[in-house]
């Protein structure tokens, strides 16, 4: 039997998952139909990129590059039209050839064309968590209404959607499900002394023991604020109060989450740290593709080992716990604010242990209200940004 290829948009298609996206993509030729493709600054590499795989449409979200692109493009004698700006990236995920949407994007900047996707109905495949943690209502809510499927991409949501029966459907609560449970690498400072955390340099930060990321989720998984995006992230995509969802710290990262059934059993899915296999169970929405990555020898692990989060050493984790309990525009607040953060953290402005510090003092400050609508959350981006920035300099 012969299925005719999934048309397929990639928004940061120039970052890590969007590597190992491309990645899987090229070994199922047949499987997939490029329909586009989107990066923020990086023409050099959107412009091999459009060379290797030939996409309908190329969108460089900012603006100002835009002839470079063109030009590159121009050059190559290939059909692929270029478009730039950051509105064009929600032209490309509702077209109406399109089947699913990789989201990819880094932080908040993702949250519009994630929005329109599922609005559009389109199946959404979500690595950008930071997209759901400022508008996890809109965005749940308006799936629920379009019934676009949303699959996760982060391994930890990745293997629970794995351990959950195939019926379930991502924004209902898993009936026969009492905890979820997300591993944690506990990042590279794990076992540092909290007294040495001020010294903490970026390139430290950068260097994950496990996995190779981005800049600004390796300085999240060095602070564990990227397990209590997590949190927040499983908080909305399987719709269970938080006292339900726990945080085992596993410095082997073999186990990428578990869950624990009503019955008293408890599935896990292992595997290597390697993204290409969440992404792949993704895009084959279920079906197994070969991704690439090696199977885990346990023999060679030998022994796997499971420890309590420390609140004290990672205050981040704890803030995004709190957010959940505040509720309404808190998640969203205290997302901004750690973007804002961590982008002078890594421009050496702010030293590391300011990160938690400058987050909860924004959390302090911010009046939190329901979340209504997509034009609140911008103009919250607005205030939280300005506000953030103010006490970095101060
Ligand atoms: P990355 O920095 O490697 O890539 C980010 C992508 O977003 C690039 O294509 C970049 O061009 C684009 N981008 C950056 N700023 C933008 C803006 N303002 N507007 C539009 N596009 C912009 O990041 P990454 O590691 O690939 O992570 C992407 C997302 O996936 C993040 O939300 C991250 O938390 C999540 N994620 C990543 C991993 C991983 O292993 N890398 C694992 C789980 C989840
Ligand atoms: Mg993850």
């Amino acid at each position: 039997m012969s299925h005719s290829p999934k048309n397929l948009v990639i928004l940061g298609a120039t970052g890590s998952i969007g590597d190992s996206t491309l990645d899987i993509i090229a070994r199922h030729p047949e499987k997939f139909d490029l329909v586009a493709i989107s990066g923020h600054k990086n023409v050099d590499k959107l412009t091999k990129l459009c060379e290797k795989f030939n996409p309908r449409y190329v969108v460089i979200s900012d603006e100002s590059l835009y002839l470079q692109l063109a030009e590159n493009i121009s050059n190559l004698n290939i059909k692929t039209k270029v478009l730039a700006g950051e509105s064009e990236l929600e032209t490309i995920c509702t077209l109406p050839e399109v089947d699913m949407v990789v989201a990819a994007i880094v932080g908040s900047a993702g949250m519009k064309p994630v929005l329109a996707t599922v609005k559009a109905g389109k199946d959404l495949l979500l690595a950008n968590k930071e997209a759901l943690v400022v508008a996890g209502d809109l965005v749940m809510s308006a799936a629920r209404e379009s019934q676009s499927n949303i699959i996760p991409l982060d391994s930890e949501h990745n293997a629970i959607y794995q351990c959950l029966p195939d019926s379930y459907i991502v924004g209902e609560t898993p009936r026969s499900v009492d905890k979820i449970i997300l591993t944690a690498s506990g990042g590279p400072f794990w076992n540092k002394p909290i007294e040495e955390f001020s010294h903490i340099t970026p390139e430290q930060a950068c260097a994950h023991p496990n996995w190779d990321m981005g800049k600004k989720i390796s300085v999240d998984s060095a602070t564990l604020m990227n397990k209590g995006l997590e949190v927040i992230e499983a908080y909305w995509l399987f719709n269970m109060p938080i006292n339900q969802i726990d945080v085992h710290v596993h410095p082997q990262s073999i186990i990428h989450s578990l869950v624990c059934f009503k019955d008293g059993s408890l599935l896990a899915q292992l595997g290597e740290p390697d993204m290409r296999i969440p992404i792949s169970y993704g895009l084959g929405l279920g079906n197994r593709l070969t991704s690439g990555a090696k199977t885990i020898n346990l023999l060679e692990h030998g022994k796997l080992d499971f420890i309590e989060p420390d609140y004290h050493k990672f205050p981040c984790l704890r803030l995004a716990r709190d957010s959940i309990e505040s509720g309404g525009t808190a998640m969203a607040v205290l997302n901004i604010a750690n973007e804002v953060v961590v982008d002078a953290f890594l421009n050496h402005k702010i030293p590391f242990t300011s990160i938690a510090e400058i987050n909860q003092k924004v959390l302090e400050h911010v009046s939190i209200e329901p979340v209504s609508s997509l034009e609140q959350l911008l103009e919250l981006d607005i205030e939280v940004r300005s506000l953030t920035s103010q006490l970095i300099v101060n």
